[in-house]
């Protein structure tokens, strides 16, 4: 696992044996999630779905950040929900509803595995205040009207994530910093901001009306839900700094003790070849992509096959890409239901462990999805030619679908296909393909074959009336390119 810390591979070791605890940065719900926000979490759910599949139990802890981020990332100034609240003329708590249940709906459509807690900074304003109490008597923080500053030059190991260290600061690395003459250093960032203006504020020991700053937020959740000295802490590679070198800071100044012992941070997603940006045209969100006809698949599959570490261009032509690569492993899957060889045992067998083998070295060796996506392919191709021989028994392809199952519990772009949770509770559907005859009853079946005769006659409405009676047993059918695609009521 590439280590941002020590800036190298290194082998990953958790604290304690066969567990490992994950905090993920998470959306500040002041607007829709962007793809480029979709990767960083498709990074962070891959990561734990393999660190699963490797037999470690995750204790992954993703946040909500729902005050406190300004715009420019700067510690004082445009509070991001205030500026939306301000956009829908909504308070900034409807708006923060409004964009956690878009989120979560999002993550469900795109398959995320959901993490063992989704705090919301807001719910742990004392946890926050009673962390800077603790860096006040420590002596890193400092109180000047109401407001308190982290004394970034008390803490020796500042830089060490970002290479940002004091020196350097003082040297004008972060210009970006308004010159506000409350601070020691004008590099020292917020804890705590006096401002009885601020659309959202709590009483705190140092004045009457304020609210707190973004990275003590995610500190407090972090040592709250998991520990004060955690394996892994993901972000985006703009998190970097002044986010997490600030978080360090914070957590180890307030405990003592190191506060993180793997980061790990995704490059940037451009689109086109170009920054996202709104006043761009060119800022998709999962919406905006499924509105043209792109299922979330294909959008899952484009945002995980780059490795992490470098940047991702998102193109329309990628995600075409992606959409065949979902489109040949489904057919692939789909086939192996439906097989009647001969069998040839030591072949398939050797197959099998070769791509593994592959598979996992190239997992192992942080994360390269890539590499085991070229494993993968290289397998599907030789099981088809068997398959073309019918050289692959029954009982092989159960095994070879296990196999595919198996990785699909790490990329999760099949899998689901089988099992559609519908928007009502407690309702599911198995989806399969009408020529994979698996579980289809005889008399489906002949309805099935009747509804394709008359389709190919052109006589819409004996097809249409097959339909409504396959509906009234519960069967939903929809014609693919593939053939026809059959939703079954599931019976439980
Ligand atoms: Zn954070």
């Amino acid at each position: 696992m590439h280590n941002t810390l020590t800036r190298k591979k290194e082998i990953f070791k958790p604290l304690e044996k066969g567990i490992v605890t994950m905090y993920n940065c998470g959306l500040t719900v002041y607007d829709y999630a962007h793809i480029g926000n979709l990767r960083a979490f498709t990074v962070a759910d891959i990561l734990r779905r393999y660190l699963e599949y490797k037999g470690f139990t995750v204790k992954q802890v993703m946040n909500f950040t729902d005050v406190g981020h300004m715009f420019e990332d700067v510690d004082i100034g445009k509070d991001r929900m205030e500026a939306a609240a301000k956009r829908e003329k909504k308070n900034p708590w409807a708006i923060a509803d409004f964009y956690i249940k878009a989120f979560l709906e999002d993550s469900r459509k795109m398959n995320f595995e959901e993490p063992m807690e989704r705090p919301k900074a807001t719910d742990h304003i004392q946890e926050m205040i009673e962390l800077i109490l603790k860096l006040i008597k420590n002596g890193y923080a400092y109180v000047v009207n109401g407001s308190v500053y982290f004394n970034v030059a008390k803490f020796k190991d500042y830089g060490k994530l970002s290479g940002n260290t004091v020196e350097k600061l003082r040297a004008g690395a972060s210009g970006r910093v308004e010159f506000n003459p409350d601070k020691i250093n004008q590099f020292d960032f917020a804890l705590w901001i006096n401002d009885p203006k601020h659309i959202m504020n709590w009483k705190s020991p140092w004045c009457e009306k304020g609210y707190p700053g973004w990275h003590i937020e995610c500190s407090a959740m972090a040592i709250k839900y998991l520990a004060e000295t955690i394996d892994i802490h993901t972000g985006g590679v703009d998190n970097l700094f002044p986010h997490h070198e600030n978080e360090i800071a914070q957590s180890e100044a307030a405990t003592g003790k190191k506060f993180v012992n793997y980061w790990l941070h995704n490059e940037h997603l451009l689109v086109e070849g170009e920054r996202m940006g709104k006043s761009l045209g060119n800022f998709y969100t999962l919406s905006d992509l499924t509105a043209k006809n792109y299922d979330f698949n294909s959008v899952r599959y484009l945002l995980l096959s780059t490795h992490y570490r470098q940047q991702l261009n998102f193109t329309f032509k990628s995600l075409e890409a992606a959409r065949n690569a979902v489109a040949r492993l489904t057919a692939f899957t789909h086939r192996l239901m439906n097989v009647k060889g001969i069998g040839r045992g030591d072949k398939i067998r050797s197959l099998m462990s070769n791509v593994q083998g592959r598979f996992e070295e190239a997992m192992d060796d942080d994360l390269n999805v890539s590499a085991a996506l070229a494993a993968l392919f290289d397998f599907v191709r030789e099981v088809n030619k068997l398959m073309d021989d019918k050289m692959l028994s029954n009982e092989e392809a159960e095994e070879v679908y296990t196999l595919i199952m198996k990785f699909d519990k790490v990329l999760g772009v099949i899998g689901r296909l089988k099992k559609v949770v519908t928007r009502t509770p407690g309702l599911t559907f198995d989806v399969i393909l009408a020529k994979d005859e698996r579980g289809i009853s005889e008399e489906v079946k002949k309805l099935i074959q009747r509804r394709e005769e008359a389709r190919k006659a052109k006589n819409w409405k004996t097809a249409d009336e097959i339909r409504e009676k396959l509906k009234d047993m519960g069967i939903i059918i929809e014609d693919t390119t593939e053939g026809p695609k059959l939703r079954i009521k599931r019976q439980s």
